[in-house]
């Protein structure tokens, strides 16, 4: 069929941005190739890239300049989302899409394959993961996404995905400063000065099994006290005050960290620290919370504020409740 009259420019509906492509069929057009007499009006079949010659009918694609000849019309494959005729190679072999619709699609970040289905993401990681990732690939220590190949092996054999791995932070004197810094966020907020110097260990995570009874106590002659999700640790002992943080964590974490454990030191100078979990925990996640939010963390913010488990999550929505714009609000009485 050659339809004849034509309008010269066709404009349709941005095709790209529709949310069902791959059920809207394309429009093409078949033209004439007579209106194409002229030189500059030479046209090439975008799939088998042959010159169309004059008076050879074609199709045009909606919206481009592109033409496709009447063969590949009829015995190209076609793209899986614009049903436009594509050389078969040019088809991506995963998601069954031209290369401009690849382009568009959302791909996986640990795989790198297109997403044609549910996705996944991660708030302290940009970006979307495919349900086969998150199934079959570990998981960041830090972020908790897929890992992709670029992963990265700490010596306490976490396994932290690329683009963590790239912000961690494993320099002491890093840590030591940052801590510095949180403390002094949460003294200055709320006046929680403490009375007894802590003293700082950057630790690694302790993969060894450990008895109850030491866990209970966390006293390990030459181990870290840092295990399975710890981030940090704030321990007493006599008059002894010990902060300890995992060293490789990304600044988020590693604020949030050290604004909760110098909650804790400040706790134990009141003693307060045996008070009920959801006070003690509620407590220190409210300190750490101001940190991340003076710090601009506001995807880590958010995500503490999410947080539903207890005490951590529980503690620090009952806090949030008491809080009436005075550190004295959430005192126990
Ligand atoms: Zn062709
Ligand atoms: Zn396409
Ligand atoms: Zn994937
Ligand atoms: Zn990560
Ligand atoms: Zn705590």
């Amino acid at each position: 069929m050659i339809e004849k009259n034509v309008p010269a420019r066709i404009s349709l509906a941005p095709w790209k941005e529709s949310a069902v492509w791959s059920r809207r069929s394309v429009l093409l057009l078949f033209f004439s190739g007579t209106a194409f007499s002229h030189a500059q009006d030479e046209k090439y079949c975008r799939v088998c890239g042959r010159r169309i010659e004059a008076g050879e009918p074609f199709f045009a694609v909606p919206d481009r300049t592109e033409a496709i000849c009447a063969r590949c019309n009829q015995a190209a494959p076609r793209c899986r989302f614009c049903k436009l005729p594509t050389a078969a190679q040019a088809i991506h072999p995963y998601s069954g899409a031209c290369p401009s619709c690849e382009a568009q699609l959302i791909h996986c970040q640990a795989c790198g394959r297109a997403i044609l289905g549910i996705r996944y993401s991660f708030a302290l990681r940009e970006g979307f993961f495919c349900p086969a990732c998150k199934r079959n690939r570990p998981a960041c220590f830090l972020c908790g996404a897929p890992v992709g190949d670029d992963l990265w092996r700490y010596p306490d054999d976490r396994v932290v995905c690329g683009a963590c791995g790239e912000r961690a932070i494993f320099d002491i004197d890093d840590i030591a400063r940052i801590m510095e810094e949180a403390g002094a966020i949460v003294q200055s907020s709320y006046g929680l000065a403490l009375s007894t110097a802590y003293v700082l260990r950057v630790e690694k995570l302790n993969s060894a099994s450990a008895t109850t009874r030491e866990l209970r106590d966390r006293i390990f002659s030459d181990r870290s006290p840092l295990f399975g999700k710890e981030l940090g640790l704030y321990r007493r002992v006599g008059t002894l005050s010990e902060i300890y943080l995992l060293f490789g964590l990304i600044p988020e974490l590693l604020y949030e960290a050290a604004g909760h454990e110098y909650a804790h030191a400040w706790q134990a100078d009141h003693n307060l620290l045996d008070a009920h979990p959801e006070w003690v925990e509620g407590f220190a996640q409210w300190a750490a919370a101001e940190v991340l939010r003076q710090k601009g963390f506001t995807a880590a913010l958010e995500r503490l504020e999410r947080r539903g488990d207890s005490p951590y999550g529980t503690g620090y929505r009952q806090m949030k409740r008491l809080y009436r714009g005075n550190i004295r609000d959430l005192l126990p009485r």
